[in-house]
Order: structure tokens, then C-alpha cells, then sequence
């Protein structure tokens, strides 16, 4: 039997579960390579934060890698040295740093790779891909030494991309060193005067991010965060959420019916004690299937209209981490501001920015010393500079999906070309996939479509008699 290739390009969250469960589902002979150009595997833009302020927004409870052990990262808390957790109880409801989850999803990857089922079937290749490209019987992966690997078939997992900026007249600031195109940069704060005025470009988890980080090294210099709404992230309650709604008969996949449902069902839940949260947290196991049958321009109206309200309302924040920023707009470091920038002008103060205010005809403008764009990850693959990216689309290897969230992709993961074929060799899994199934963001979304395709995956790669026999997986998401 001839050894079957799986190349994962990307070791971020997505990438790696993704191997695991391939190491789990394939047979002993399949290969699989694990291609990062970052020093971790396991951790992405997400988990390599290594300020422990950047806290999970989401409760321990429902951090598990796997479905079928919904408790699996919150046993592996509490087996975790005293000193790794600095104080922090390993509850079901704990908001546990960013970097610890980081730490349990390499742990993960490290005692896979150990484990002698598995020895020597995992490669953890450090290299950017510079191109996948079909070759003689496969897929030849390009790496940035030039190297090329061939491959039977293999998975873009490249994750979240930094925001682009917002667009103006003359663009040539974004050029200068007062602006700060990356924030997830590790050299984001670098050389920053602690009393500079700054403004952030955006006003979600990001933006929430940063100010955090700010408060954490005592900047003392006012912060504008401006966003077209300026909507800030909600929090999430403090204990169990009360559901006290009668069950839903029907989800309406309309949008206007949409909107109402979550006005009465919110409405339900006020009158019944609860709140808001519990009909947010009622829509979660369905939002991908109301995505799915939603018609295509109630989709594009939701994006164009209804996106700030529903991010702001389904990704929210941790009660210490919002109380830090209720404290910073008390004391009036922190002001949120509705509105759209319309230029820059470099003076020997710093950068004047303009901006028209929401609602407003006339324009304002504020001076600052830096602007750090926080707008949220780019989804659009038409204006995503990325390399390999580039060199895929030109080449036809994969097009943007038609809500400009991502990449184009049957609901089995298979990446579709630019005439439309869908392809048996490229797979995609995790944020570029969210036009195909919108949620596609969060951990226990990821969770479920790294075992799906891993299944997937695992079906062809059987040898051919195996194969045969096997009967398709069911898509679950
Ligand atoms: C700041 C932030 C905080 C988040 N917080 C939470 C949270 O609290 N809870 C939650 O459930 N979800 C959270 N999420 C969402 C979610 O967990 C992430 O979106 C998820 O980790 C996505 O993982 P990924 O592997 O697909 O992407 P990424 O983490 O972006 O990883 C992609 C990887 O691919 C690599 N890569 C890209 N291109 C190439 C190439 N050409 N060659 C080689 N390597 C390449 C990158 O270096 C990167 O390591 C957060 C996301 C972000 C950005």
C-alpha cells in the first residue's frame, strides 16, 4: 500500500486539532505534516498572547478540545501546577488567560506526538507556505526555502488575517510609523510615550484587547476608540444564565422575522427573571443551520445591517475584564466614539485625525501619536495581501466565497476553484470557512469541524477496498 501525504498549512488552534484528530481517525501509514511559520504550534493570533490579562471569552466549561470529553481542559486545569495558574481556580465558570488554553492545546500536540500509537506519524514542519499547486498525482506544497513537498492532499488552516484600513482619499499614512497596521503584533506597544493620546480603529474584542494591555503597562495618555457604531462588546452575566423560555416550536431563517423573534424572545426572558443572554445562548447549536437556510440577500442584509449588533451581543466579555474598561471610561482615559475617519494629516504634534461623527454633517478631528488599527481580522480575500493567499487566487486554486467572509467551500470543507469544481485535494477549516457556516470563530465550532474533516479526510486516504466500504460521514455542524 502506497503511504498517503495530509499537509495542514497553519498550526494555530484549527490546524492542530485538526491533527490530532487525524492521528486518531487515518490509518497507522497516513503522514501527516503540520506546517508553521510561527515559533508555536497550537496557539495562532489567539492562545500566543503572553499577557495573562488577555483572558478567554469563554468560560472554562466550554473550552474542552473535544466533544466527546466536554470536560477534558477543565480536568487538565486542575492537574496543572500551582505556580502555571498563579492563583486562579480552576472552575467550570473561571475565565482562564488566553495563553494557559495555548499551553493545554501544545500540551495536547506534545503528548499526542508521544504517545507510541502515533510515533513518528505527526511532522511539525517549521516553513511558510509559499504555494499549493497541483503536481504529479497530488499536490506539491511550496515552501518559503524554496523546498517542495508533495502531498496527496492538504488543508489551509492559516486563520485569522490583521484588519485592513479603512479606506480614505490619500492612504500614503498607513505607510508611516504612527500607524500600527497589526494588532496582534508583539512589538504593538513598543516605544509608546505613556502619555501619547492614541486612537484605536474599532471597537470590539480587539479594541478590548489593546485597552487592557495599556492599563496593564499604566498608560496615562487618553484613548479614542472609533468605530462606524461604536458598539462595545457586551458582557457575559456573572453565574448561570436563567433560561425561563418555553421551548422554541420553530427558528425562522428570515431576517426580518429573524429580528423580531429576538426582540420577544428577549422580552420572554425579561418578564420570566432572565435576560437577553440565555435567547443569544438558545440560537448558538442553530446559527449555522439558520445561516444555511437563509436566503442569500436576507445574509448580505445581516452583514450590511445587523453584524455589529449581533457580534457585540454573541461575542462577549469576561466581568473582569469588562469592569476595567467601565472603570477606564468612568475616569474618561477610554471615550467611545461613533463615527468614520475620512483622513490623516502628519504634524510635528502627531498624526490630526478626521473623522465624521455618527448622525452628524460636519466633520471633527482629534490629535494623537499613534492609531492602531483593532477593526477586527480581514475576511474579505479581496484585499487580503497575504502571500500565499495571492498566489492561490491568481492562480485559480481558490476563489472568495460571494459574502466576502472567506473562501468558497462546500459544507464538507472542500475548497472550490475559480470555475466552480470543487476540489478533492484542498481542504480548508476555521475562519475561512465562515461564509459556508458563519460560525466559525469560536472553539467549540472549530471543535466540531476538525473531527467532521478529519473523518473526511480519513475516508479518502483509505486505501481503495477499505474505502469502498466505508460509508460517507454525515455532516453534524
Ligand atoms: C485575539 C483573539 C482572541 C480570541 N479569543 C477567543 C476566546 O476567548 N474563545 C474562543 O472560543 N475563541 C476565541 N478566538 C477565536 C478562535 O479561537 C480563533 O479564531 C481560532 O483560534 C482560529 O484558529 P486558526 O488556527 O484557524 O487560526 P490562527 O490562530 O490565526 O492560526 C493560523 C496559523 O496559520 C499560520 N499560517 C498562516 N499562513 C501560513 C503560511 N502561509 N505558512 C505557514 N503557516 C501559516 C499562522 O502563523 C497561524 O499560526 C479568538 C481569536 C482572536 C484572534
Amino acid at each position: 500500500m502506497t503511504q498517503q501525504t495530509i499537509a495542514i498549512v497553519g498550526a494555530g488552534f484549527s490546524g492542530t486539532l485538526l491533527a490530532l484528530h487525524l492521528m486518531r481517525q487515518c490509518s497507522p501509514e497516513t503522514r501527516i505534516v503540520l506546517i508553521e511559520r510561527n515559533q508555536h504550534f497550537g496557539r495562532g493570533a489567539a492562545y500566543s498572547t503572553g499577557n495573562s490579562s488577555h483572558l478567554l471569552n469563554v468560560p472554562a466549561a466550554k473550552m474542552s478540545a473535544f466533544q466527546a470529553r466536554p470536560s477534558d481542559f477543565l480536568d487538565w486545569l486542575k492537574a496543572c501546577p500551582p505556580e502555571l495558574l498563579d492563583g486562579l481556580q480552576p472552575l467550570p465558570t473561571t475565565f482562564v488567560p488566553r495563553a494557559i488554553f495555548g499551553r493545554y492545546i501544545s500540551d495536547l500536540l506534545e503528548n499526542e506526538m508521544k504517545s507510541t500509537l502515533h510515533c513518528g506519524q505527526l511532522e511539525l514542519l517549521r516553513a511558510d507556505v509559499t504555494d499549493i499547486a497541483p503536481g504529479s498525482g497530488g499536490m506539491v506544497v511550496t515552501l518559503g526555502n524554496g523546498e517542495a513537498l508533495p502531498v496527496d492532499r492538504a488543508v489551509l488552516a492559516v486563520g485569522n488575517f490583521p484588519p485592513s484600513p479603512p479606506p480614505v482619499a490619500d492612504a500614503s499614512f498607513y505607510d508611516t510609523e504612527h500607524y500600527r497596521p497589526d494588532p496582534w503584533a508583539p512589538d504593538l506597544l513598543d516605544n509608546l510615550d505613556p502619555e501619547a493620546p492614541l486612537l484605536l480603529i474599532g471597537t470590539g474584542l480587539t479594541t478590548v484587547d489593546t485597552v487592557v494591555s495599556l492599563l496593564d503597562r499604566a498608560h496615562r495618555g487618553p484613548i479614542v476608540a472609533l468605530s462606524r457604531r461604536g458598539l462595545l462588546p457586551q458582557n457575559h452575566l456573572l453565574g448561570p444564565v436563567k433560561t425561563a423560555l418555553p421551548e422554541t416550536e420553530e427558528f425562522p431563517t428570515r431576517l426580518s422575522n429573524l429580528a423580531r423573534f429576538l426582540r420577544d424572545r428577549s422580552g420572554q426572558a425579561r418578564e420570566a427573571g432572565g435576560s437577553w443572554q440565555a435567547v443569544i445562548d438558545e440560537l448558538r447549536p442553530m446559527t449555522t443551520e439558520i445561516w444555511q437556510a437563509m436566503p442569500h440577500e436576507d445574509r448580505l442584509r445581516f452583514l450590511r445591517h445587523l453584524r455589529p449588533w449581533w457580534d457585540t451581543h454573541r461575542h462577549r466579555i469576561s466581568g473582569p475584564v469588562a469592569a476595567r474598561i467601565a472603570e477606564a471610561r468612568r475616569t474618561g482615559q477610554l471615550r467611545i466614539q461613533a463615527g468614520r475617519i475620512r483622513g490623516y494629516s502628519v504634524t510635528p504634534d502627531g498624526v490630526e485625525v478626521t473623522y465624521r461623527p455618527r448622525f452628524k454633517d460636519e466633520l471633527d478631528s482629534l490629535t494623537v501619536g499613534r492609531v492602531i488599527n483593532c477593526s477586527g481580522p480581514e475576511s474579505d480575500f479581496g484585499r487580503i495581501r497575504d502571500p500565499l493567499v495571492r498566489r492561490m487566487l491568481d492562480q485559480g486554486m481558490v476563489r472568495p466565497d460571494a459574502l466576502s467572509l472567506g473562501l468558497d467551500i462546500t459544507r464538507t470543507c472542500a475548497l472550490l476553484g475559480r470555475d466552480g469544481g470543487i476540489s478533492r485535494r484542498l481542504f480548508a477549516i476555521g475562519p475561512v470557512t465562515k461564509g459556508a457556516f458563519w460560525e466559525m470563530t469560536a472553539v467549540p465550532d472549530i471543535r466540531q469541524q476538525a473531527e467532521f474533516l478529519a473523518g473526511q479526510l480519513a475516508a479518502l486516504v483509505k486505501p481503495p477496498a477499505v474505502a469502498a466500504q466505508s460509508s460517507d460521514v454525515s455532516w453534524s455542524i
